[in-house]
């Protein structure tokens, strides 16, 4: 099937075109900065998968970026297809799906409502996506789309997790609670964990680390989320790229009185001057940092040994609440190519049973290929899982429009 994925976010697009049933890639767009002076997009068409700039018109929005690539995929000599009519199905990423979507769905008139009222938990993310879903009905109005959430996976968390103590009228009023994030990251490294040591997902316990620029780690029991780190919003939990993660709450009225500054400043402060940047006063980015760590860079040394003992700390926070851990699994930019930080990451854990063959570790492993890095007799294994998002939903995507198909 041919399937177009888009995720759509405040200032940013991302698409890919993928024919699923040989898992290729026809297409990749992406535009950043969108609605700012340096908006920029570029797209790249199958084989050569080289980049081509597409001119953003001065003051187009995330959907209007859409609706220029759409037109230079029939347009371009380049593009593989003709008409934008062969796409047979779009997937959209949607960030927030609050207590409503507990799985992906074929989105309808109800649902797309449902996804803007959830616009509340994800100001930045699903007016954006609604917008894009209203303008490809418009412009494909018999191509059935998706939403897939980043939330469905973790509404299997029981309330003990989900809640946050405060005053009971938070969460009976304003939904307040903890939905947590990457659910689709988080539910594809734990299956393919499951793969990986030829055992049935129920019957294991796994803790899944996504590290990536945003970053969160997840309690995976039986296949099931039961707690992971990010919260109301992706802000809670590790230290991230920009993001500061999980810091005492107090902190944020104490700067706001003392620098008079108001909330919108304060959240920009949080979520994109912050964690590994704010620290290291030199990047978000880790192999930046690690590269200023590795030329004597002080600060930039202790942004990563904050961010490995966070991840130190959350891992054996969900070893604690687990009935039984078989493996730990590593996912995303960092996890997945950093061997240097899983070193530094399972050098303080191997007393909790996760033995780390650093040899192994060492190996660069093949794009797509998963495997396994702890020593053959360690208790709790580790996994590394090479992920792809825009794949992972074009493949749901198909799956639920066959369903569909099938009645
Ligand atoms: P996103 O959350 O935007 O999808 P990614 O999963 O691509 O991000 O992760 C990006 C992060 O991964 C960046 O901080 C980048 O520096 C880091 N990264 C990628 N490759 C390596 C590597 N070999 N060593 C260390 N960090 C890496």
């Amino acid at each position: 099937m041919l399937v177009l994925v888009v995720n759509a976010g405040s200032s940013s697009l991302k698409c890919q075109l993928i024919q699923t049933d040989g898992k290729q890639s026809l297409m990749k767009a992406l535009a950043e900065r969108v609605g700012t002076p340096d908006a920029s997009m570029k797209v790249a068409f199958a084989p050569d998968m080289e980049w081509r700039p597409v001119p953003v018109p001065e003051g187009a929005d995330v959907p209007g970026c859409l609706s220029i690539l759409l037109d230079r995929m029939e347009s371009d000599p380049a593009s593989p297809i003709r008409s934008v009519e062969q796409i047979q199905a779009i997937g959209n990423r949607v960030v927030a799906g609050g207590e409503y979507f507990t799985e992906s769905v074929l989105i309808d008139e109800d649902g797309l409502q449902k996804i803007d009222e959830c616009s509340t938990l994800a100001p930045l993310h699903n007016p954006a996506a609604v917008a894009c879903i209203r303008l490809l009905q418009e412009r494909l109005p018999d191509t059935p789309q998706t939403a897939v959430f980043d939330t469905a996976f973790h509404t299997t968390m029981p309330p003990k997790a989900y809640m946050y103590p405060l005053p009971m009228r938070y969460y009976t009023d304003l939904h307040i609670r903890r939905y947590g994030a990457h659910g689709t990251s988080h539910r594809y490294a734990a299956a393919q964990a499951a793969r990986l040591l030829d055992r049935d997902i129920r019957d294991l316990g796994l803790i899944t680390c996504h590290l990536g620029n945003g970053g969160s780690i997840t309690a995976v029991n039986g296949g099931v989320s039961i707690d992971t780190t990010m919260g109301l919003t992706p802000l809670e939990g590790l230290m991230m790229g920009t993001r500061s993660g999980s810091i005492d709450p107090a902190i944020v009225t104490y700067v706001m009185r003392h620098d008079g500054i108001g909330f919108d400043e304060m959240e920009s402060i949080l979520n994109k001057e912050s964690g590994i940047l704010g620290v290291s006063g030199i990047s978000g980015d880790m192999r930046e940092v690690m590269a200023a760590a590795d030329d004597g860079n002080e600060l930039a040394q202790l942004a990563i040994d904050m961010y490995v003992f966070k991840v130190q700390k959350a891992i054996g926070s969900f070893y604690a609440i687990m009935r039984r851990t078989d493996a730990v699994v590593m996912t995303a930019g960092i996890g997945e190519n950093s061997a240097e930080l899983r070193e530094k990451v399972f050098d303080g854990l191997a007393h909790m049973g996760m033995i780390l063959d650093k040899e192994k570790n060492k190996v660069v492993g093949e794009i797509g290929v998963n495997r396994i890095v702890s020593v053959d007799d360690s208790p709790i294994a580790i996994c590394i899982v090479t992920t792809d998002e825009e794949m992972r939903i074009a493949r749901e995507t198909d799956a639920i429009c066959e369903a569909q198909a099938k009645g």
